[in-house]
């Protein structure tokens, strides 16, 4: 259940509560009232900006999955300065992997050279 929507109904109960609170004469009642209302509107406040701050982390969580290699993932070799994973024909650069488990691709500079698209680094072939 969408909780936003679960307080606007809330907020409803709680006006009509008022409407019918005009016949009743108890101060006392009336302010409580009063003050619940109030309360309400806080929490719908809140409730939208945690659901912001759920999407705005599920959408980080879901990029760090992406670019975060499995648990245990090793290289397997080394080819033109780079480092090769099981299954992957691509070429990583090492300094990136051993310093942050990152998976930095590299692009091919010329016959002797490839170049880390992350940290610039220069990676000789040989
Ligand atoms: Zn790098």
């Amino acid at each position: 259940m969408d909780i936003v929507s679960t307080i606007s109904t809330s907020i409803t109960l709680a006006k009509r509560l008022r409407e019918i609170a005009k016949n009743i004469e108890d101060a006392e009642f009336k302010n409580l009232l009063a003050d619940l209302s109030s309360e309400l509107a806080d929490i719908k406040l809140e409730a939208a900006s945690l659901k912001e701050q759920i999407a705005a982390l599920q959408e980080e969580n879901a990029l760090l999955k992406q670019t975060t290699p499995p648990v245990g993932e090793t290289p397997i070799g080394r080819k033109w300065g780079c480092y090769q994973f099981r299954g992957d024909d691509g070429l990583y650069c090492p300094a990136c992997w051993d310093s942050k488990r990152k998976k930095s691709s590299t692009t091919r500079v010329n016959t002797k050279f490839r170049l880390c698209s992350v940290c610039q680094a220069p990676l000789g072939a040989g």
